[in-house]
């Protein structure tokens, strides 16, 4: 690959360095070898945590204008080398062509939004309960802060915490997945480019658990942002308890997906392939469980079905491909699993669900009926290109169903009455809901979950919140 983003060494201090052992990094498509990362040692993790400590009051000095600046020229470079960041990210993670350049444009808008952001944390004045007191508010920036993230969206996922952490003035340790290393450290190389100081941005690889480790033991590090599975995001939060770090935890999901006897038909398929396929599957607010009421439910399946095997399967790199191949074996077992426990609980598969002859782990995606919540594919984040369907009478049952889950990320609901779409809204437990709509992401909008999805908000004007502390001033007058 032509690609000279594609850096094999860490990112510390402002230097590239290496290491004695390396990881190998390789295509989920064919297992073709794209290159190594280092295996670092306990004692470059804590390099990286003594330079992003060593940094931290440099840039939270400078003004926020000057932090912007050098925040907007990461975003030019992100979309002057859209092609070759794209292309480095469907190496590494298999989504699309199409995807991974939506994929870069989308964590590009997050540095940008945030450079406009920096410019706006504002502090306040309270109206003093004392004569001769007067009352401020400074928000400044939490400090060092350690970010890991997942392999699904390897550049976005740390796009949308390096922009909020750069802008409130603090510095970063980012842990990018171990099947995903090469977007993170291009975005470091383009960071390097755009002016960001020696550093105050730091990317580390190797074993996840040490990393994880030693980053939340340090006293020094006074936040973590993490993105990944619940079970990682309960660990890291128990793991963080004793040094009482701030916490940005966006978990796994498990997303209902309600259209009822008045939806427009044709936009509720649309909005569930949208939903349900992008990155085959593989992303937290994937529809996991779809519930169609019952006048509708045999058109929609139909209909449904139907645009599902219109899907062309394959590898990312080749035009027009919509469905890429999972990202290891464990997922493509997972999904075999998956759909063999609805069948034999008497599910009935009406599309896909076959491996592509040759392929390693590609897979025509999938469409089950008759699901119910005792199957294995309602209760689980399924992160797999299958659409369980579950019939439902009332509007009752659907909200109960929808909220049968410890899981709380994004719900969508495609109905025409509006009476029905707020109180849909009020009722779901859920952090974002899309209504008569698939697509719920951008800078703009807050991001993240309640329930066991997680903790905190990541973009729009909150998404600073996060990074900042508010200090009270005092002043008697
Ligand atoms: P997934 O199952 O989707 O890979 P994970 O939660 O395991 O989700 O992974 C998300 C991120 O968490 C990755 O960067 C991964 O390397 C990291 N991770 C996995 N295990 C640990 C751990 N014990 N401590 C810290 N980070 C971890």
């Amino acid at each position: 690959m032509d690609a000279p983003l594609l850096r094999q060494e860490c990112f510390i201090g402002g230097t590239w360095q290496s290491g004695p052992d390396q990881l190998d990094v390789c295509n989920p498509a064919d297992d073709a070898l794209l290159g190594t990362v280092p295996l670092l040692d306990k004692a470059s993790i804590h390099r990286a945590i003594d330079a992003a400590e060593q940094a931290l009051p440099g840039w939270a000095v400078r003004t926020a204008a000057d932090r912007a600046a050098v925040l907007m020229r990461l975003h030019g470079l992100m979309l002057s080398h859209l092609e070759e960041l794209a292309s480095i990210l469907t190496a590494e993670q298999g989504k699309p062509l199409a995807e991974a350049r939506d994929e870069i444009r989308y964590g590009a808008s997050y540095i940008e939004w945030f450079a406009e952001e920096a410019k706006r944390a504002y502090g306040e004045i309270i109206p003093s309960p004392a004569a001769d007191r007067r009352l401020f508010v400074l928000r400044q920036p939490v400090g060092v802060v350690a970010a890991i993230t997942p392999w699904n969206f390897p550049c976005a996922m740390i796009a949308r915490k390096i922009a909020p952490a750069l802008a409130a003035g603090c510095t970063i340790i980012v842990k990018p997945a171990e099947q995903t290393p090469f977007s993170a450290l291009a975005l470091a190389a383009l960071a390097e480019q755009a002016g960001v100081p020696p550093g105050v941005l730091n990317v580390v690889t190797g074993d996840a658990a040490m990393i994880g480790a030693e980053l939340t033991a340090s006293p020094v590090v006074r936040k973590l942002s993490f993105t990944g599975s619940t079970r990682i995001g309960a660990l890291l939060y128990e793991q963080c308890a004793p040094t009482i770090k701030k916490l940005s935890l966006e978990l796994g999901g498990n997303a209902p997906f309600i259209v009822f006897d008045d939806a427009d038909l044709d936009a509720a398929v649309a909005g569930a392939i949208a939903a349900k396929f992008r990155n085959a599957g593989q992303t937290c607010v994937c529809a996991n469980r779809i519930l169609v009421q019952d006048g509708i439910h045999d058109r929609f399946v139909a209909a449904f079905a139907d645009a599902v095997r219109a899907l062309p399967v394959g590898r990312g790199d080749c035009d027009g491909v919509r469905v890429g191949p999972l990202i290891d074996d464990r997922a493509a077992a997972r999904l075999e699993s998956l759909i063999a426990d609805a069948l034999e609980q008497g599910a009935e598969l009406v599309a896909g669900g076959e491996r592509l002859p040759g392929s390693l782990r590609m897979f025509t995606p999938a469409v089950l009926q008759g699901v119910t919540s005792k199957m294995l594919c309602a209760q689980d984040e399924i992160f797999a290109p299958l659409a369980p369907i579950m019939r439902f009478a009332r509007e009752a049952d659907a909200i109960a169903l929808a909220n049968d889950t410890p899981a709380g990320l994004a719900a969508y609901l495609f109905t025409r009455d509006a009476a029905r779409q707020w109180r849909m809204t009020e009722a779901l437990e859920a952090g974002m809901v899309g209504v008569n709509t698939g697509a719920i992401s951008s800078a703009v909008s807050p991001f993240g979950g309640v329930k066991l999805s997680g903790l905190g908000r990541e973009g729009s004007r909150h998404g600073l919140d996060d990074y900042m502390e508010l200090k009270t001033m005092w002043l008697a007058a």
